[in-house]
């Protein structure tokens, strides 16, 4: 496996990172993940754009398009992944650990590619979620490398044997702590509305197109957790995860308790959607 590091191609396991790289002491830097579904990309441009925006967003400003661009294809094709997950990072840079940015550092690039299987089985049969308070800062927009809170409010959904946790703040649903909400409320689609609260998922972005292609009523705004445990239908989606049907929240069911008929809807268009991407 081949990934790439510092101006760097190299054997994955070969690699040694600096020791003054900023998103070791600090996880100053952004980074994405990006879908590969039979040697091609998924939603390339958004991911790049969002990339370029997150590290904008924390004055990371010299990060250069077209060698983000360029690192993305090579670590695609020096590798034989077909379905995979790309991950890319940007720190801030290379330099003794102190708070304030250093000057004359260069922002310093990580890509490594790895298997990804689409979650066929969780598809189908939906999940279990749980809640909690989301206390993450206030620019939740912002694809930090700082993820201590999700990874402590995922722990929370593990360690109850469910599979994510359902953040809200003062009551109103955000996201989820690597996945942005949906509920269907008497045929209404409510999420979340882009701000800084949460992370614009580029899932979340398809499926609203697909519900606008498909006629399906869209609601961008804030719902309760009270409003969730009334929903028809929960699911959340991510890059890895896709469209996950949530049949039951802190051991309630949602609905009947099955996946729902319009998160089926959404599954299965989103599976044309890549199907046609892998035609052409
Ligand atoms: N919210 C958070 C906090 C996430 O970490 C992620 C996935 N990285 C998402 C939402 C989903 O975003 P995307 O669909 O772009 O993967």
């Amino acid at each position: 496996r081949i990934s790439y590091y510092n101006g760097q191609y190299m054997n994955h396991e070969e690699m040694s990172i600096k020791s003054g790289d900023r998103a070791f002491y600090f996880g100053d830097g952004v980074y994405e993940v990006i879908r590969i579904y039979d040697g091609n990309f998924f939603t390339f441009d958004e991911h790049v754009d969002r990339l370029l925006q997150s590290a904008e967003e924390i004055l990371i400003r010299d990060v250069n398009r077209a060698e983000v661009v360029e690192i993305l294809h090579e670590i695609k094709d020096r590798n034989v992944i077909l379905n995979g997950a790309l991950y890319i990072q940007v720190s801030r840079g290379i330099a003794p650990r102190d708070h304030g940015f250093p000057h004359l550092t260069k922002p310093v690039i990580y890509a490594s590619i790895r298997e990804a299987k689409r979650p066929l089985s969780l598809m189908n049969s939906g999940v279990e979620a749980v809640t909690a308070e989301d206390y993450r800062w206030l620019k939740c927009h912002v694809k930090s490398l700082n993820l201590l809170a999700n990874v402590m409010e995922k722990q929370h959904a593990v360690e109850q044997g469910a599979k994510e946790t359902i953040l809200h703040r003062d009551g109103v649903v955000t996201e989820g702590s690597s996945t942005n909400i949906f509920m269907v409320k008497n045929e209404v689609l409510f999420t979340h509305p882009a701000n800084n609260l949460i992370l614009n998922g580029i899932t979340r972005r398809v499926v609203l197109g697909l519900a606008e292609e498909y006629d399906i009523a869209v609601r961008e705004e804030g719902f309760t957790v009270s409003d969730m445990s009334e929903a028809d239908e929960v699911f959340y989606t991510s890059t890895t995860q896709e469209i996950i049907p949530v049949v039951k929240v802190d051991g309630r069911s949602v609905g009947d308790g099955k996946p729902g008929r319009v998160t089926q809807q959404l599954q299965e268009y989103f599976n044309k959607k890549i199907t046609l991407l892998n035609s052409v």
